[in-house]
């Protein structure tokens, strides 16, 4: 008989709860989700548009704050952090990856990928580091295969190599775990399927954990865990 060797919990949420604010009406979209995270795990969210699926990802990105429940990293809990040690966090252990890939128009290839350690750094911290980051940085487009791209403008890539550009940005300050959201969203089937083995591929080469919202059923069949959100809850 094979053993199936339980991985640790790499994130985990438990009865967490969002509303928006329509005017005078509140609009309930998250209504108690559990679910849990296999560090080095590929986990899919599923569900249909509108099914809270970004809403999801963002609070677990520590990109907005839940109404209600818990959201637990490593068996941290940190939706109560205060902001500043939710930014270190985000910056330190989180990669995220959305549908558009928000490269500034004028910096090169690059240039993108070190402008979160630009950010975080602060000028002269950045510039004391910067060969590093730039061996780094080199090192991430290597690996997603755009060593031929590294001084081109997002004007003068493809909407593939633009996301793998973002994808090398997500991970400039090596993260452990990537939150993507519909990654594949905004590309032809041929762009899309390069995403996603770079994503596979560095999962592996990086040691990440891989949460990835999609309404792409085939890239979810391939998942180790797919979550899928029914009516603001985890179905079974
Ligand atoms: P999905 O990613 O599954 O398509 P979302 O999480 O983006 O769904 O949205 C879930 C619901 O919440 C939708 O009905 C959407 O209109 C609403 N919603 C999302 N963001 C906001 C917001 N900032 N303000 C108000 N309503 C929002
Ligand atoms: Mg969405």
């Amino acid at each position: 008989m094979k053993l199936k060797v339980a991985r640790p919990t790499a994130m985990s949420v438990a009865g967490l709860y969002k509303s928006y604010r329509k005017g005078k009406l509140e609009v309930p979209v998250l209504k108690g989700v559990d679910l849990s995270v296999d560090e080095g795990s590929f986990t899919a969210i599923v569900g249909q548009s509108g099914s809270g699926k970004s809403t999801l990802l963002h609070l677990m990105g520590t990109l907005d704050a839940p109404d209600a429940g818990e959201i637990n990293y490593r068996d941290q809990r940190i939706d109560h952090l205060p902001s500043k040690q939710l930014e270190k966090l985000r910056n330190t252990e989180f990669g995220l990856i959305f549908q558009f890939y928000h490269l500034l128009p004028e910096l090169t290839t690059l240039e993108n990928v070190l402008v979160p350690r630009m950010v975080q750094d602060g000028f002269f911290k950045y510039l004391r580091n910067k060969k590093q980051y730039t061996q780094r940085a080199t090192e991430l487009l290597e690996l997603v295969g755009l060593t031929h791209r590294l001084t081109h403008k997002p004007s003068e890539l493809s909407g593939g190599e633009m996301q793998r550009t973002a994808i090398a940005r997500s991970l400039i300050s090596n993260p452990s775990i990537l939150l993507a959201d519909e990654p594949t969203g905004n590309l032809d089937a041929e762009n899309g399927a390069e995403v996603m083995e770079t994503l596979h591929r560095l999962r592996e080469q990086e040691n990440l954990t891989l949460l990835m919202v999609t309404h792409d059923s085939e890239l979810a069949n391939k998942a180790d865990n797919v979550i899928h959100l029914v009516n603001g809850v985890v179905a079974d």
